[in-house]
């Protein structure tokens, strides 16, 4: 499969990590690598009661988009174990027509 991408919906991300750790465990990468790093943004306060406040994930090149998953018809072992259901690895072009949808989301062309 070609042509994959990963979005991020950044608006809902919690930075819970669980994504790296589901990547690690489903490619045997040792501590401290990973095909998904998660990272926050603040916080700072931007003006009174409004605050910067985000939390995301960028893939890494270690990140194969889980192909053999997706093969056998199965979600990214990361999009699987997402609680908050804000990451989606799939065809470039669908994730581009979701990305126009909504602000506050990150787009990632992975293969
Ligand atoms: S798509 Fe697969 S390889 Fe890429 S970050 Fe997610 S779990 Fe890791
Ligand atoms: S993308 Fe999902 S699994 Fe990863 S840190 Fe954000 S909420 Fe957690």
């Amino acid at each position: 499969m070609a042509n994959l991408g990963m979005l991020l919906d950044y608006e809902w991300c919690t930075g819970c990590h669980s994504c790296e750790i589901a990547c690690q465990m489903e490619h045997g990468f040792p501590v401290g690598k990973t095909g998904i790093s998660v990272h926050t943004i603040g916080p700072w306060e931007i003006e009174p009661d409004s605050w910067q406040l985000d939390n995301i994930a960028i893939p890494t090149k270690q990140c194969n988009a889980c192909v053999d998953r997706l093969a056998k018809g199965k979600l990214a072992a990361c999009e699987h174990h997402c609680q908050a259901k804000c990451l989606h690895i799939g065809d470039m072009d669908e994730l581009a027509d979701s990305l126009k949808e909504k602000p506050r989301q990150a787009l990632y062309h992975l293969t």
